[in-house]
């Protein structure tokens, strides 16, 4: 028996056991290294937007979605690919926005990722959102 999944690494593809991460132990590393490139860039130009972490940090603009689907960034001014997982709501960090994540709070077996009823498809904001650390991130930095 497994611990975890085995699965294809989301990143290279190797086939690994997955606790949860997605990702194989040597791409995680790799990806904690990239974070504390893109924490270092932000500590110093808070607010930039995505593109100009991806560029300036060399990290793939898709694993700085990663971080913010992940709480340990946040964005603000709309980012295409950051929405609510429950109703597509354009939001800053993690995955669901306050209303659906106190849904979800209620009741786990909503998740089912229906929308709901009468709700609207939002209009896919634009890509320029800024980026900033997560408040948790600087006060643990301070520490
Ligand atoms: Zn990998
Ligand atoms: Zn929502």
């Amino acid at each position: 028996m497994f611990e975890g999944n085995l699965r294809n690494c989301r990143s290279c593809g190797r086939l690994f056991v997955d606790t949860g991460q997605g990702s194989c132990p040597d791409c995680l590393e790799q990806e904690e290294r990239d974070f504390e490139r893109v924490r270092q860039f932000l500590k110093e130009n808070p607010g930039a937007t995505i593109d100009e972490t991806a560029g300036k940090t060399q990290v793939k603009r898709e694993l700085i979605i990663r971080f913010l689907r992940q709480g340990r960034l946040e964005a603000e001014g709309g980012v295409a690919e950051l929405t609510c997982e429950g109703c597509g709501a354009a939001i800053r960090s993690g995955l669901y926005c306050p209303a659906c994540a106190q849904k979800l709070d209620k009741s786990i077996r909503r998740i089912a990722g229906e929308k709901p009823p009468g709700a609207k498809e939002p209009e896919a904001p634009p890509s320029r959102g800024r980026v900033y650390l997560s408040d948790r991130l600087i006060q643990r930095d301070d520490q």
